[in-house]
């Protein structure tokens, strides 16, 4: 069952999603060469705290992080750990807060320094997705029409989504219905209406979408080892229209 929020639960979703923006920019900020993922995970737990929210992931099924960094072939639920980072390498960060009983969750993909014309490409086109996919969020629409917005930019620039892992609604839980695959066709799955919260998450790929999970039981890797990015943002459908609940500032 999808739940819709009421206007006083998207104002929370709102707070706690600004929150999660607002910490993901910081640390974003910190990303350079030489720079450890452990260090951005200290700092990101430190600032979740200050500001009275918890780590979302930090527990959730045994996850030991605050932060999700997932390097290169990394496409989601990388540990943070002691390796610094190297230029050249795309560094996606994930991160999901907990204020006041509402979730707020948010990704981006960046480079660390100068990096590779196929990483630039990469990054730029599963931004581009997410953007699509959110301009097709809107009431009246199908959530296949979200989905297949993504499958269908990505594709048509060379690049493969990743099934196996998906998008989600988000509230009071952080993973809750709808799921919201990075794939699928127009005109298909539930109606969206006004209420409908969901992080839309493309992972987007240089080869295949095949993915495996490394033996940390974590950190998904792409099979064939080439290149992942990973965007996500939290928006809500509410009775003025969309609305992208994880913005800080445009970031
Ligand atoms: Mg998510």
């Amino acid at each position: 069952m999808i739940h819709l929020k009421s206007p006083d639960e998207i104002e929370k979703l709102r707070q706690s999603n600004y929150l999660a923006a607002r910490i993901l920019k910081a640390i974003v900020d910190r990303v350079k060469p030489g720079v450890t993922t452990l260090e951005l995970d200290q700092f990101a737990e430190q600032q979740v705290r200050a500001a009275g929210a918890t780590p979302a992931f930090k527990g959730y099924q045994g996850f030991p992080a605050t932060l999700c960094t997932s390097i290169n072939e990394e496409v989601v639920h990388g540990i943070p750990n002691r390796t610094p980072l190297r230029q050249g390498d795309i560094l996606s960060v994930d991160i999901g807060v907990k204020l006041d009983g509402y979730f707020g969750d948010k990704a981006i993909t960046v480079p660390v320094g100068e990096v590779s014309e196929e990483a630039r490409m990469l990054i730029q086109t599963a931004r581009e997705a997410l953007a699509l996919a959110i301009e097709e969020t809107r009431e009246g629409n199908r959530l296949g029409d979200v989905s297949s917005a993504i499958q269908h930019y990505a594709e048509s620039h060379g690049y493969n989504v990743v099934t196996k892992f998906v998008g989600h609604g988000i509230g009071r839980v952080l993973h809750e219905e709808p799921q919201v695959p990075n794939f699928g066709r127009r005109g298909t799955g539930p109606r969206l209406y006004p209420g409908l919260v969901i992080a839309i998450e493309p992972m987007l790929n240089c080869g295949t979408g095949d993915v495996e999970v490394l033996k940390d039981k974590w950190t998904v890797v792409t099979k064939d080892r080439r290149l992942s990015a990973h965007f996500e943002n939290t928006v809500a459908i509410t009775a003025k229209g969309t609305e992208i609940l994880s913005l800080y500032d445009g970031f």
